[in-house]
């Protein structure tokens, strides 16, 4: 079942969407800030974002940039008549359509099918050529952030490079020398317990995605290594 967010200040017209996109069979979930809807996306999986541009917080245009900073989900705009220098401008800063107000949701529902089923063909395409990690993790080496369960999480550099490493290598006990030394840091005894704190940080933020996954695992008197499931 795909997932839709809408961020949308009316309730009429998020009603009137939410309506529609569950009559489709889509699970939806409404927020009527920015702010609310960046974190929602940060915290949950999304397939798409239908988003008002005129917001009470801050622009659907620049909530938009800062998604980008973190999601390539797709998102579909929404504003008010009239106004095609915003069109324009709303496609330069990443977002996948654009429909104005007032507008029928049955016809943004078919967008956002057409939308999803563009992305299906495209990842599948893309997935035959370059096959991601696994299934529970997704590595974005660009922008340095690491999915567990399509729930971005919130790493410290030295947590992404350890998590990074360790999923890198399925199954393989890695020693805290070869995990120091991954992380560029100087191979001391002060330095090898830090590694334990690391993963132990690294393991709760995990569990607040899945608390069921336990996927790093320590090899008593040896280290650690990633099981995947
Ligand atoms: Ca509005």
């Amino acid at each position: 079942m795909p997932r839709v967010l809408i961020v949308e200040d009316e309730s009429s017209i998020a009603e009137s969407l939410l309506f529609v996109l569950q009559a489709e069979g889509f699970a939806t979930h409404w927020e009527t800030l920015a702010t609310k809807g960046l974190e929602y996306i940060q915290q949950h999986p999304v397939d798409l974002v239908i988003m008002d541009v005129g917001l009470p917080d801050i622009t659907g245009f620049e909530a938009c940039k800062q998604l980008r900073r973190f999601s390539e989900v797709p998102l579909i705009f929404l504003t008010a008549r009239g106004e095609e220098l915003d069109r324009v401008v709303g496609l330069e800063i990443g977002a996948d359509d654009y429909v104005v107000k007032p507008f029928s949701p049955r016809e943004v529902a078919a967008r956002v099918k057409v939308i999803l089923k563009r992305r299906i063909t495209t990842n599948a395409e893309s997935s035959t050529q370059q096959k991601s990690v696994n299934q529970e993790f997704d590595v974005d080496e660009q922008r340095k952030v690491i999915y567990f369960f399509g729930a971005l999480l919130s790493l410290t550099k030295l947590e992404y490079q350890l998590l990074e490493y360790l999923i890198k290598r399925p199954d393989h006990v890695l020693s805290r020398e070869q995990l120091l030394q991954a992380v560029g840091i100087a191979n001391d005894a002060n330095y090898d317990r830090s590694i334990d704190t690391h993963i132990k940080t690294i393991r709760s933020k995990l569990r607040q995605i899945n608390e069921e996954a336990d996927p790093i695992k320590t090899q008593r008197g040896f280290g650690y290594f990633y099981q995947p499931s």
